[in-house]
């Protein structure tokens, strides 16, 4: 007789989500993802989506980092659809300030304002790149469904065990039940709203405003991280122009209000108004009539900066992948095939996860519940 095939549910469709259903089903996993608003409705959508194969060098993030970056390059060759994906070079840089005579210098991009000083070279088309986080996010997760995964709109609300023992059955969704062999939690920063249901460390929301701007084919391929003074504070601002004609333009982040619905998140309109301030200051490509979004999303971040990927500690058969900061889609890949291989296999091959076992942070301390 053949044996059944294992079922895992996915909570949380977003880049993390999607990774992992497409690596799962690889190993002919039987997946069903849950996703409450949408595919790639929160950061993974609104993410500047740039890549870097070494900018983690010295964390533990060095080898997922550049496991996840070889991924991103071979993904193009094996998957259908398009994501913008392209190898760029990447400069850091600052604003001349109000004042010094350099600020009417020439800058070295023609299409930047003058007074714009680009400083040196920090990356090149060897070691960074670009991909469209939505475009991507969607192309993943669409290739998990014709692989014979499941996405179901639903809300998780909570998880079942069974009965007297920490294995887990499934989970809520709504007020109907999916059960499964195993449950993975990768809600972004709503992962935090699980940790009534598990033994989880904290888990942060870090906002960021950002705009999309129409600039045709005037961009060279090239990432800015520039500083800039504003309101006598020295402020980064981060530019990635994309293949689609499009400029991806970010800075402001804080750890202010926190919406719990995803399908809520707006922009602070003070960050916003600053970052369109900043961007106009940037090139008179910035111009207001050229916006095509005004967004904002969140990053999920832990207390120690590293994510939290692997078995959930005292549980059997729950998983949890979340914490990606600011390096979400870059990480995406590499999270979603070692977390496939360690459900499936017991191990990982490419990348050891221990320095991102969830157990090595203290746990919230909260009332545990239990379904229903
Ligand atoms: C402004 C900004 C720029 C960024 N730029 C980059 C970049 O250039 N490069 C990079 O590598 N990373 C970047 N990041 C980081 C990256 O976007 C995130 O780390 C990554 O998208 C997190 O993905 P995720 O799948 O963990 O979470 P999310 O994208 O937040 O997805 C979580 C999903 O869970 C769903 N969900 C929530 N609650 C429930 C529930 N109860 N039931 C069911 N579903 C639920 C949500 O609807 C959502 O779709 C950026 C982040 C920000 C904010």
């Amino acid at each position: 007789m053949r044996k059944k095939a294992m079922r895992v549910v996915i909570c949380g469709g977003g880049v993390v989500g999607a990774c992992t259903a497409y690596f799962l089903r690889r190993h002919g996993v039987d997946v069903i993802v849950v996703e409450r608003t949408g595919v790639a409705a929160a950061a993974s959508g609104k993410a500047g989506g740039f890549l870097a194969r070494d900018w983690c060098a010295g964390t533990p993030l060095d080898a997922l980092a550049r496991h996840s970056f070889k991924l991103h390059a071979q993904l193009p060759r094996e998957l259908p659809g398009h994501w913008d994906y392209r190898p760029m070079s990447a400069y850091s840089g600052r604003v001349v300030p109000e004042g010094d005579p350099r600020r009417n210098t020439r800058s070295t991009f023609d299409w930047l304002s003058k007074g714009i000083h680009i400083a040196q070279r920090i990356g090149t088309t060897e070691t960074t790149a670009i991909v469209h986080p939505q475009k991507f996010t969607s192309a993943v997760m669409n290739a998990a469904i014709a692989q014979g995964a499941e996405f179901r709109h639903g809300l998780f609300t909570g998880i079942l065990r069974e009965a007297g023992c920490t294995t887990v059955k499934g989970i809520g969704v709504g007020d109907s039940i999916i059960e499964a062999d195993a449950v993975v939690i990768a809600m972004g920063p709503w992962s935090l709203l699980a940790t009534s249901w598990m033994s989880l460390p904290a888990l942060y929301a870090q906002s960021s405003p950002s705009i999309v701007y129409d600039t045709g084919t005037h961009v060279s391929a090239d990432a800015l991280f520039l500083e800039m003074e504003i309101h006598g504070q020295v402020a980064p601002i981060e530019v990635f122009p994309r293949p689609d004609g499009t400029t991806y333009v970010t800075a402001c982040p804080d750890t202010g209000a926190f919406f719990t619905d995803p399908a809520h998140v707006e922009p602070e309109p003070n960050r916003m108004h600053r970052l369109q301030q900043m961007s106009e200051r940037l090139s008179p490509l910035f111009r207001p009539e050229k916006i095509i979004a005004k967004q904002a999303c969140y990053r999920p971040v832990t207390a120690d900066g590293s994510p939290l990927i692997g078995r959930v500690p005292q549980e059997e058969a729950l998983y949890v992948a979340t914490g990606h900061g600011v390096w979400g889609i870059l990480n995406a890949p590499a999270t979603g095939e070692a977390l496939a291989e360690l459900i499936v296999e017991g191990a990982t091959r490419n990348v050891d996860l221990a320095p991102f076992d969830p157990a090595r942070l203290p746990p919230l301390d909260l009332p545990r519940r239990r379904w229903p």
